[in-house]
């Protein structure tokens, strides 16, 4: 794995201070073939390589974190940069109908996505969707939405047997004006590999419906092709973003990749399952993982995650010695703990904290964070500022308006004093860091 790979590289990299053009170029060697292994297409691969590494030479090393820890970070927030951030939301804000188009390989997914999207939009944004298939090559494929749109409660247009996809597309839009729908849907025919004739039908679909959306519907299992598939999609028609489908898979994630790279457009939508609800936003955290190969590395980017952390706790702490931690600070620490699953940095790291950590997991552990989040928030920013100002009337007040009790209060008040009190005593043991180099 990568991981192992890397675990060399650690070795011979031991410098401390800007990562030097060697370290870089030894850790990316590595980083190539763990991304070719993921799936990611050579020619992309290679660009993010490039850029990555001009990125990274003569960037500063974080305080105990190694310069290949280092570079996985870095590796691993370019990955996620590029894949993009989730931007599920479709563009459907224009005089009615929007029209959503849905292209993409046979078996790809896009008859199952259109109904998925149609549930979705439906459901949740109460838009009225009409969906009609323009698939006439593969038998039954009308009937296919017609069964699914009877199963999400979606409306689709009655079948004519015989008539051309241009036709059915112009009988669609016809029908989604008169019939005051707010979206249409056309899912198209697909294409085993790619096909002019196909093709060309797709183009003048396109130039006919002017749709808002053409989603262009990728299988992520979709290896190396996945460039071919995008290239040639994406040199026909205006896409406007990608679906990828059967992400439930064990697919490593590098077609998303991929196609992010040569088409350029968002990644909208992941389809995690054959069930009509199985569509969820795009998560770019979790494919990165996938890509740098899910258990070690990423064990190991979030311990570099969690040393830079240690440096914030750090930062923090002196803003506690100072007297300055007040609310806000406490609910960054706050946050941080319901991030990591409960046991945040600072907490972790101070012997008084562990029993308010235990506190915390006996009393629910996440709820409890969430209501102490809205316990602040309740808080006026004086109050926050200088929680010692918060006197019984006060008490009173922001318990009600968080929905918690004055007992609730009290104990997120006596968590930050004691907070505030450990941080005082570590000042004197020497810092933080002292401390730190003490516990090894
Ligand atoms: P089309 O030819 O592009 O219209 O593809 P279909 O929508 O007919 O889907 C082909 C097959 O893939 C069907 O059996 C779907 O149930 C399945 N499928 C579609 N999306 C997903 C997904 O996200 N996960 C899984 N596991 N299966 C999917
Ligand atoms: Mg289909």
């Amino acid at each position: 794995s990568l991981s192992d790979r890397l675990g060399g590289v650690f070795d011979r990299l031991r410098g401390r201070g800007a990562l030097t053009e060697a370290d870089v170029r030894t850790a990316m060697r590595e980083v190539r073939v763990a991304l070719l292994e993921a799936d990611v297409a050579l020619p992309v691969a290679r660009e993010f390589v490039d850029k990555v590494t001009e990125q990274a030479i003569g960037q500063n090393v974080l305080r105990s974190v190694t310069p290949g820890q280092q570079v996985v970070k870095i590796v691993h927030d370019a990955l996620v940069a590029m894949l993009g951030a989730d931007e599920s939301s479709l563009a459907l804000d224009v005089t009615p109908p929007a029209i959503v188009m849905m292209v993409g390989l046979q078996g790809s997914g896009k008859t199952t996505t259109t109904a998925k999207i149609a549930k979705r939009l439906s459901g949740r944004e109460r838009k009225k969707v009409l969906m009609a298939s323009l698939d006439v090559n593969r038998p039954a494929a009308q009937e296919q939405l017609a069964t699914l749109g009877t199963q999400v409660e979606v409306a689709t247009l009655p079948i004519i047997q015989g008539q051309q996809p241009v036709d059915i597309a112009r009988r669609a839009i016809q029908a989604a004006k008169l019939q005051g729908f707010d979206v249409l849907m056309l899912d198209t025919a697909g294409r085993l590999h790619v096909d002019q004739a196909l093709m060309d039908e797709m183009k003048s679909v396109a130039e006919i419906a002017r749709p808002q959306e053409i989603l262009l519907v990728v299988d992520s299992l979709t290896g190396q092709d996945a460039v071919n598939v995008a290239t040639s999609f994406s040199e026909q028609v205006p896409l406007t973003g990608i679906v990828l489908t059967r992400m439930d898979g064990d697919a490593r994630g590098g077609a998303a990749l991929s196609m992010r790279s040569v088409t350029g457009k968002p990644i909208k939508f992941a389809g995690t399952g054959e069930k009509l609800d199985a569509l969820e936003g795009f998560h770019p955290e979790r494919v990165a993982g996938r890509i740098l190969g899910m258990g070690d590395v990423v064990s190991l980017v979030e311990r570099a995650a969690e040393s830079i952390q240690a440096e914030d706790a750090e930062r923090m702490a002196k803003k506690m010695a100072k007297g300055q931690f007040d609310m806000d600070d406490l609910r960054g620490q706050l946050a941080q703990m319901r991030r990591m699953g409960g046991l945040g940095a600072l907490a972790g790291m101070m012997p008084g904290m562990k029993k308010a950590q235990n506190a915390l997991n006996d009393a629910g552990g996440d709820k409890i964070l969430v209501r102490m989040d809205a316990i602040i928030t309740s808080m006026t920013v004086k109050e926050r500022a200088k929680p010692e100002v918060i006197n019984a009337k006060r008490k009173i007040r922001i318990a009600k308006g968080s929905g918690t009790t004055v007992q609730e209060v009290n104990k997120l008040l006596k968590m930050h004093q004691e907070m505030s009190t450990a941080m005082k005593k570590i000042k004197k043991m020497g810092g933080l860091k002292g401390m730190m180099s003490m516990l090894g």
